[in-house]
């Protein structure tokens, strides 16, 4: 937790770990969890995919194949998905799942088959020995820890494409709010954010999902690019991006504060690209979500020297400029150790 001596601001400034320590272990392992626990993050995320046999897992992809061995061990089990072979956890059960190796995320050469890391500073690829969870595992790793230590960490939990899934006939939501309530999430008060990229399903989830199982949680919207195909439409049976430009006109977060607590922006949503050092342009998003009682909680901090933008010159002045200029409430970030100490500063 923050010194309690800081201000009162910054006892409210909340560190998650974005898929746990991913920074220094294989995202979304459960030593990535336990780093990022042990590194004082107040929340730690999971995000939510379904198996075919209907287990909630942690992953961030639909697709197993960026950061498991699947290709090696099941070759023939992929889907054509916009022009890429992707083998997609949707057709394996949790047996076989548990069977995979996980790893640090990596692509595949076409043409040299050679495996390529994609952060060469992070832990090197298929080292020692990492499985994928199931949501009940980390539950209970956190819950476990919080009883151990005496601490109350919160989790932050993603509702992965909602949409695909609908269309393969699961309905993710319901079971994932399901396991949430059986562990005991149930208010606000709770320390538990449901995040989600698909505003129709963030809005089914508050104004629907919740009240059936009686329960009422801090709900995130989400928000992407157009351009990433991150929520998808069938429109006369051809699958077309769902359109996030309404999310950046006049009256936007009005309309998301009625069924959602926060919202979670790409962090060049608030301060552009094109900013210099000392000439930042930051956008009215912070000013517009508060203004309507949104907290704001933006993604992904990265200290790997070339992921932090040119208009900071170190990852406290990144954080520094969020935090404190532009005004943000929380932040994602995979070093979630950097983002604390800063703010013990
Ligand atoms: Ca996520």
């Amino acid at each position: 937790m923050n010194n309690p001596s800081d201000s009162g601001i910054t006892n409210n400034k909340l560190v998650i770990a974005h898929r746990g320590a991913s920074g220094y272990l294989p995202e979304h392992s459960i030593a990535a969890k336990a780093m990022a626990y042990a590194m004082g993050a107040d929340y730690i995320e999971q995000d939510v995919v379904m198996t075919k046999d209907n287990h909630l897992i942690v992953l961030h992809d639909p697709y197993l194949d960026r950061i498991t061995n699947v290709m090696s061990v099941y070759p023939d089990r992929y889907r054509e998905n916009f022009g890429e072979k992707r083998w997609f956890a949707i057709d394996f059960s949790l047996q076989e799942i548990k069977g995979l190796s996980m790893t640090e995320a990596f692509s595949v050469n076409s043409k040299t088959n050679k495996l390529t890391t994609n952060y060469p500073s992070r832990f090197p690829l298929f080292k020692s020995s990492f499985h994928v969870s199931t949501l009940e595992e980390e539950i209970e790793l956190i819950q476990g820890l919080n009883h151990s230590t005496g601490k109350n960490i919160g989790i932050y939990v993603e509702i992965k494409t909602p949409w695909f899934h609908q269309y393969e006939g699961k309905d993710i939501s319901k079971a994932t709010l399901k396991v949430l309530k059986d562990y005991g999430y149930i208010t606000k008060e709770h320390k538990v954010f449901v995040q989600c990229f698909d505003p129709d399903e963030t809005r089914r989830i508050n104004d629907q999902l919740m009240p059936e199982l009686g329960i009422d949680l801090n709900l995130v919207q989400l928000i992407a690019q157009t351009s990433w195909n991150e929520t998808m439409r069938f429109t006369n049976g051809k699958l077309v991006p769902y359109s996030y430009d309404w999310f950046f006109e006049a009256g936007a977060m009005a309309k998301i504060a009625e069924y959602a607590d926060a919202i979670g922006p790409w962090k060049s949503m608030l301060v552009t690209e094109d900013s210099e050092p000392g000439n930042l342009k930051i956008s009215s998003m912070v000013k517009d979500a508060h203004a309507v009682g949104m907290q704001v909680h933006p993604y992904t901090f990265r200290a790997d020297e070339e992921r932090i933008p040119k208009y900071a010159n170190s990852f406290d002045q990144l954080l520094d400029i969020f935090f404190y200029t532009v005004g943000v409430d929380g932040i994602f970030t995979d070093f979630p150790d950097k983002a604390v100490q800063f703010l013990q500063k």
